[in-house]
């Protein structure tokens, strides 16, 4: 029943400006389109070279208002998601219980990042777990429709891709609520260690990557996902994709 169904989509993500940088352009488009999102942050960013939890609080809420999604912090160990996953699989169980999705987004589970295959290992479990009886939480059991990934292994191309969003129309927003995470990225007033956000390529190499994604599909930019099932053609007389514009 479509009735049962709270937020279009979770999206869950590491560390504070990860969901911007691999899925911001989808996040803003399911948002401008009436939807509710709800972005999932697992840690603080306590871990990371430059900023403080409070700063970088600050900037997720600034970076959440520009794409039009809701945030919550499950407040996991940054560093330590994969050392801590039975407590993360209950937290990712509650926020899908809480927010019952029709949607969930995380991490692929081909990563550079040890936090990012954690979430992804604790996301996979708890999508089972949120819908079973005795893993009891307080909360009703959910069982959302589809699990889908985001891919963030930055040096590597995904092993595969089942569909690439069309993310033109909101390229400017993703990049702006990327830019509201100051302290990571090149913000006035912060100085600190350089990190991969603050090289001044970074620009260059987000509009590539993501422009080399919309090259695939003939747009501008583009996000890729991995589906965790097949995706149903709802409509087999319209094929996604080959609508005259
Ligand atoms: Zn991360």
């Amino acid at each position: 029943m479509a009735d049962s169904h709270g937020a279009h989509a979770l999206f869950l993500a590491a560390h504070p400006d990860d969901g911007e940088i691999l899925a911001g352009g989808l996040m803003a488009s399911m948002a401008a389109a009436g939807r509710r999102v709800v972005l999932a942050d697992a840690t603080r960013g306590e871990m990371g070279t430059r900023g403080t939890p409070e700063i970088r609080e600050e900037e997720a809420s600034e970076a959440a208002r520009i794409l039009g999604v809701e945030r919550i912090n499950l407040g996991l160990p940054d560093g330590g998601i994969s050392s801590h996953l039975d407590t993360a699989v209950r937290e990712v169980v509650k926020a899908i219980r809480e927010f019952r999705p029709l949607m969930v987004f995380t991490h692929s589970g081909t990563d550079h990042h040890p936090d990012h295959n954690g979430l992804y290992t604790a996301v996979r479990r708890a999508f089972f777990l949120a819908n079973v009886l005795k893993y009891e939480t307080g909360q009703e059991r959910f069982l959302p429709s589809r699990l889908f990934y985001f891919f963030s292994g930055r040096h590597l191309l995904p092993e595969r891709i089942d569909f690439i969003a069309d993310i033109s129309p909101v390229w400017d927003k993703k990049v702006t609520s990327i830019k509201a995470h100051r302290s990571q990225v090149h913000g006035s007033g912060f100085d600190g260690p350089e990190t991969y956000l603050t090289n001044d390529l970074t620009w260059h190499r987000l509009e590539v990557r993501f422009g080399y994604f919309g090259s695939l599909i003939d747009v501008r930019y583009g996000e890729p996902y991995l589906s965790e099932s097949f995706l149903r053609l709802d409509d087999p007389s319209i094929l996604p994709g080959v609508m005259r514009p």
